[in-house]
């Protein structure tokens, strides 16, 4: 049992008795699942043994006035959904967590002195201070599509849980500290038996931190935590596409005593362009051509992204549909070279033709009268029939 659980477990759902039940009611709903869940009576039946300990755990706690207070208050004072945790946290307290920004980390780094000696000298070595590795962060960035082709230096608010401002991340009032628990004289464990079981589990007057306070920091209401938002300047990598994730090494949570921070990781959201596409390394264009130019050949100019236009060939005879490439104009890879990109034609059918247009295409129709162009598939159909 931590002290979240401590929070979170509703004992009064657990005995099936309401907020306001008598102590008799308690005892009486407490009797009636003891005996139906009592090992004795379900031999090798670990879920009634579950069972069993965590109604006798709720008995103990609602059948005794004063802690049945203590624990009324709690809920009220954090809500059941108890304490909140950042992410990567186990969940529960210890005194790492609590004093990590004040203990024994790079020297000067933070503060220095202050609280994390005085606890250093109440707790001598128990206060633990492993080096402990940041968390980390994940976050999101809009780019435009040039941003994303030629990479982008982009500014990130990042929202992350840390130590308290108020109270320095004791949980206690400025002005106060919190105090050594009387009870486990600062262990944050209490050994207890209960029938046949021995437990060892966290000290029931300081929810296994080790220490009590009297009166909490109204700002992070006792936890000792709080969010707290930070801006990084962040480099987006040339050539990221819509919805990839990049990990920033080392940009994620700050570590503790020490340890490494964590990383950032960042989801790409990449805005469309009117006129480019993307397609792997390479961007892509649709340029539209006229049919002449098509039959007939072409230079045609190409718009490039962020540079001057490049004038593409079209061969003579060129169908609806070719893609050219145009080497080194596409996005960057990884290894600094470019992509191409990729030009596709859309022939054009006019639309509106009248006057000399129209005399002439009405020559061109004369003059090719001889080529059918369903003659192949009239044949390949008939084919098919015979066979
Ligand atoms: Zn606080
Ligand atoms: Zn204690």
């Amino acid at each position: 049992m931590s002290a979240r659980d401590f929070l979170e477990k509703d004992y009064y759902a657990i005995l099936g008795v309401s907020k306001n039940a008598s102590a008799d009611d308690i005892k009486k709903a407490y009797r009636k699942l003891a005996r139906k869940y009592h090992p004795d009576a379900n031999k090798g039946n670990t879920e009634a043994e579950d069972k069993f300990k965590e109604v006798s755990e709720a008995y103990d706690v609602l059948s005794d006035e004063k802690r049945r207070k203590e624990y009324d208050e709690a809920r009220a004072l954090f809500g059941s959904g108890g304490f909140r945790t950042g992410a990567g946290r186990p969940g529960g307290f210890d005194l790492g967590d609590l004093f990590g920004t004040f203990g024994e980390g790079p020297a000067g780094s933070r503060g220095g002195g202050g609280i994390g000696d005085l606890f250093g000298g109440l707790f001598g070595g128990r206060v633990r201070t492993r080096p402990r590795r940041g968390a980390d962060v994940e976050s999101e960035v809009s780019l435009s599509f040039t941003e994303s082709i030629d990479g982008v230096t982009a500014p990130l608010r990042l929202s992350s849980e840390a130590a308290c401002g108020s109270c320095r991340g004791t949980g206690a009032r400025v002005g106060t500290t919190p105090r050594v628990c009387p009870s486990c004289e600062g262990s944050g464990q209490s050994a207890r038996n209960l029938g046949s079981f021995a437990f060892s589990e966290p000290c029931r007057e300081c929810h296994g931190r080790g220490l009590v306070v009297d009166d909490p920091c109204p700002t992070c209401h006792g936890s000792g935590r709080a969010m707290s938002t930070r801006t990084v300047r962040v480099r987006i990598p040339a050539g990221v596409a819509d919805g990839q994730r990049i990990r920033l090494k080392g940009k994620g949570a700050p570590g503790e005593h020490g340890g490494p921070p964590g990383d950032l990781y960042v989801v790409c959201h990449v805005k469309p362009h009117p006129v480019f596409g993307r397609s792997a390394e390479n961007l892509t264009v649709t340029v539209p051509v006229t049919f002449p130019e098509a039959a007939l050949g072409a230079e045609i100019k190409v718009p490039t992204l962020g540079g001057a236009p490049v004038t593409v060939r079209v061969p003579p005879g060129t169908p609806n549909g070719r893609t050219f490439r145009v080497r080194g104009k596409g996005a960057s890879r990884r290894d600094g070279t470019k992509g191409d990109l990729l030009v596709t034609v859309e022939v054009l059918v006019p639309q509106n033709v009248g006057g000399k247009a129209k005399e002439a295409l009405e020559e061109f129709r004369s003059a090719t009268a001889g080529d059918d162009p369903r003659s192949g598939l009239l044949q390949m159909a008939k084919g098919e029939e015979t066979r």
